[in-house]
């Protein structure tokens, strides 16, 4: 993270391209201009130590923050002010980080492409045409736009490593427990995991050293000490197994995404780790079984917003009864997307279905992880697409949910085995005339994610990073 300059000047320098930009990005939902000024100033006058000092991030709008607003981009929660700060975001604070902003999302972080949110669709900086990816798009766009160095967002299928791919910048997701969710708006709460948007990987190893760690306000953190992220990021990756699912080369995968990601096999090649195929058999249900697991969870995650414990509450009519008044709220705050997800999960979580359907879906979800652990046996990690195409058109494939869902394939499988995954920017496909930013994606062990950068800072550093700032 670039330190060429004092609190103050950072994150001025911050704010004034966030205005000149963001007008063509909608990447944020809220600005916290003159606080941010000023907690640089205070900053800057108390002479504050900490690893990010002065360093102006962003964070997804479904993280709490004991000021402002969290809404995840729904009407539901458009006022919604919490008491309270997020663990992860209490972290980067505590480390010197000054937030400028809170960024737009797919609404309650369930989407794919950045569309779903009450406060309309965020713009890939490298085309505006396009979506910057989901539902971390507006943490992404801010990033690859050059607003901050650093932004958080969450992960529960790919949210974190698909905007990255498609916005050409880092994104990881932390192994399950590794940071605490106290203060995530839980979506599907045994997939969600907190995560970084970063230019490099050496910003993404500063900033989980900052927020992860065992916390005793969320019962799922792990206790699992967190090793020197930063110290072994310069070590070869020269003897060491990357393993190559079969079922990644999939014809479904645009001819760009195929090319450049066996350019980046050659590359580990060159770098001199091994490169070994696999199977990964049950990568193909993955989107099945993720799409029941994490709809069921957040229509349980969802219940309490009902505008009377939580959210939006809807102007009675006469007559109108406390059905009524769940209903109307209800209807009222939640987009299309967020009702879908509410009838799935509700549906195959009802009796007589629970068996066929959600149980089918933890069964294939052990597998999963066993297929992975199989292959972690002999290999140091999983080298796959982050993404089969390139960012698409803005409305495209918003009225083809399936089509959206199945851009997901080749992230969900990782959070319903609770892995550590980061994306990579990799190279671009070319589309319509336009360069688009196409990633590649490891997956370690748990809690390996020391070596996980490590073999991601040597691919950074053995390919040409040059081209990699958007003309917005
Ligand atoms: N696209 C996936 C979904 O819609 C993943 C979202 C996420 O990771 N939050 O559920």
């Amino acid at each position: 993270m670039s330190r060429a300059g004092n609190a103050p000047e950072l994150v001025r320098a911050s704010i004034d391209r966030l205005k000149s930009v963001n007008p063509r990005l909608n990447a944020f939902v809220e600005v916290f201009e003159s606080r941010a000024l000023a907690d640089a100033q205070a900053s800057a006058i108390n002479s504050k130590r900490g690893p990010l000092a002065g360093i102006p991030i962003a964070l997804k709008d479904n993280l709490c923050l004991a000021y402002g607003k969290t809404t995840c981009a729904s009407n539901m929660l458009r006022n919604y002010e919490s008491p309270y700060t997020a663990t992860a975001v209490q972290k980067l604070i505590d480390a010197g980080a000054i937030i400028v902003g809170k960024t737009n999302m797919d609404e309650f972080a369930m989407g794919s492409s950045c569309e779903h949110s009450c406060f309309g669709p965020t713009f890939n900086p490298w085309d505006v045409s396009r979506i910057p990816g989901g539902s971390s798009g507006g943490s992404a766009a801010a990033v690859a736009a050059g607003i901050v160095p650093l932004a958080l967002g969450s992960d529960t299928g790919g949210s974190v490593r698909q905007p990255a791919s498609h916005c050409g910048i880092v994104g990881v997701k932390p192994t399950y427990g590794r940071v605490s969710r106290y203060g995530l708006v839980a979506y599907a709460s045994s997939l969600d995991q907190i995560g970084t948007l970063t230019r490099t990987v050496e910003d993404a190893a500063l900033a989980l050293s900052v927020i992860c760690g065992h916390d005793p306000l969320d019962t799922t953190s792990s206790q699992e000490p967190l090793p020197d992220l930063l110290g072994p990021l310069n070590t070869p990756v020269e003897g060491l197994k990357l393993a190559v699912p079969r079922q990644a080369r999939s014809d479904a995968n645009h001819p760009d995404v195929a090319r450049v990601f066996d350019e980046a096999i050659a590359t580990y090649k060159q770098l001199g780790a091994t490169i070994v195929d696999v199977d990964l058999p049950l990568l193909d249900h993955g989107i099945a079984a993720y799409y029941i697991v994490a709809p069921a969870e957040a229509s349980s995650n969802l219940a309490r917003f009902d505008g009377i414990r939580y959210g939006h509450r809807a102007k009675l009519e006469q007559g109108d009864d406390l059905f009524d008044l769940y209903c109307k709220s209800r209807s009222e705050g939640f987009g299309p997307e967020v009702q879908r997800r509410i009838m799935l999960g509700t549906h195959v979580l009802s009796s007589g279905y629970y068996d066929a359907y959600y149980n089918t879906a933890l069964k294939v979800r052990r597998r999963i992880k066993q297929d992975f652990d199989r292959v972690f046996a002999d290999c140091h990690a999983v080298l796959m697409p982050a993404s089969p195409s390139p960012a698409w058109k803005v409305g495209e494939k918003l009225s083809d949910p399936l089509a959206m869902y199945l851009e997901d394939i080749y992230t969900v499988t990782i959070n319903l085995a609770g892995l550590p995954a980061m994306s990579i920017p990799a190279g671009f496909a070319s589309v319509e005339g336009k360069q688009l930013p196409v990633g590649v994606q490891l997956v370690s062990p748990a809690f390996d994610e020391a070596r996980m950068l490590r073999i991601a800072r040597q691919f950074e550093r053995a390919t040409d990073q040059s081209a990699r700032t958007p003309n917005v």
